[in-house]
Order: C-alpha cells, then structure tokens, then sequence
C-alpha cells in the first residue's frame, strides 16, 4: 500500500501538531512541520533576513525561506504530514509542482478559541508536548506531565502575536483553504470537539482517502 500524502491546515493552535504526531503514528510517515523547520532555522541568514524577526512578531515567513525548507525536508519522502505548510497561494502553487495530495485536512475553530488556547498555551522545552494553564493545567505547575520538562511560553504566543497571526490566518491562509476546498481535495473537521473525538475523526477521513 502506498504512503500517504497529507496537509494539515488549521488557525493558530487548532491542533495541527498534536493531530498531525498521532497520525504520523498511525500510518507511519514523516511529519513536516513548517513552523518547527522554521524555529530550527530561527537565526539563519536569508536574503529576506531571518525567520525569528517574523515568527517574533507573529508574521509569516517569507515564501522563498519556507518553500526551500519544505522541498528539502520532503525530497526523498514517499509519505508524510505535512503541518502549517502550506499557508499562501505561493506556498500552495510551489507544492503542487512538488508533490500531489490524497487530502487536506482542515481543524476547524473559532477566531476566540483559538485565542483563548494560544494566550494560555504553554509548551514543554524537552519533549515538545503542549498544555493549557485553565484547559489542560499540568499537575506540576510548570512541569510537563509527559517527561518532568519545563513548560515555558512560546515567544509568539503574546498577545500582539496572537493577534497577527489571527489576522495573517484570515488574510493569507484562508484563501488557500477556499481554494483547496473547490478543488475537492478538503475534507473540514470541527476541531473544537474534544481531542480524541476529532483523532478518529482524522484517522478516518485518511484512512478513507487511501
Ligand atoms: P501556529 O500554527 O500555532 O501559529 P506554527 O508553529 O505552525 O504555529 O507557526 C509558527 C510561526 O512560524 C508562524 O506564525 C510563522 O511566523 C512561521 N511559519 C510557520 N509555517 C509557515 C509557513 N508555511 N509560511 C510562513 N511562515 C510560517
């Protein structure tokens, strides 16, 4: 059976990472995490200066900085997930001349959701895992349940940020997800049902794509 090609699309803290490291599991492929290259790369020199000015300040990336890294991380892939990538029309053109799709997902949530999650998100610095101080609290105060690591605040997730990127979402990506949907390749799930209902919900919408 051939590996499965997947995007996942979805607001800031729609869930893209926790649905996407369950589905790369599941159906063992690679997850591309665009924001994670993109952290990875932070203070790298590029010819449109370096990521961390942006992300800092909640803006996208340039497209040229985040299509290299993309066509890098996948070149020699035969599955993946690919997660917050793309996010312009310049990003979804660059991937249709590298790769074709079997579906992309969309985590669908509210602009005050996703609000709401980001201002009180909180991120563990060893193994990646994210929390919620009212939602999801740890039981350690500022310890991560999975590994003991410790929960800090990701540097964009400030309310300024947050506000941008809410915006750079509604302004940038949205049409991507309109254009994505008329092509018939866009399946929409309500991600702001509990978690594990929406897992399965994920799982079978790819399962159901094979
Ligand atoms: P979130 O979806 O919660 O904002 P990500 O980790 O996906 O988190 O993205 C964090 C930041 O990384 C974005 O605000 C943006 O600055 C940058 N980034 C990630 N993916 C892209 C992309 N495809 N294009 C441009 N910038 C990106």
């Amino acid at each position: 059976m051939t590996a499965v090609r997947v995007v996942i699309m979805g607001p800031p803290a729609a869930g893209k990472r926790r649905h996407s490291r369950r589905l790369v599991e599941h159906f063992d492929v690679e997850h591309v995490e665009s924001g994670a290259l993109l952290r990875e790369n932070r203070d790298v020199s590029t010819a449109h200066g370096r990521p961390c000015d942006y992300i800092e300040r909640g803006e996208l990336v340039p497209d040229p900085v985040v299509n290299e890294l993309v066509r890098s991380a996948i070149a020699d892939l035969d599955g993946f997930v690919l997660d917050g990538y793309p996010r312009t029309r310049e990003q979804a053109e660059f991937l249709a001349g590298l790769t074709t799709l079997d579906v992309v997902v969309f985590l669908d949530v509210s602009t005050e959701v996703a609000v709401e999650r980001l201002l009180g998100r909180r991120v563990c610095d060893r193994c990646g895992s994210t929390c919620h101080v009212t939602f999801e609290p740890p039981t350690t105060p500022g310890r991560c349940d999975d590994c003991g690591g410790a929960l800090t605040r990701r540097d964009d997730d400030t309310p300024e940020a947050v506000r941008t990127r809410v915006t750079e979402f509604r302004e940038k990506t949205e049409p991507v997800v309109d254009s994505y949907r008329r092509q018939g390749v866009l399946e929409a799930v309500d991600a702001e049902d509990e978690f594990e209902a929406v897992a399965d919900r994920v799982r079978e919408i790819v399962d159901g794509c094979r």
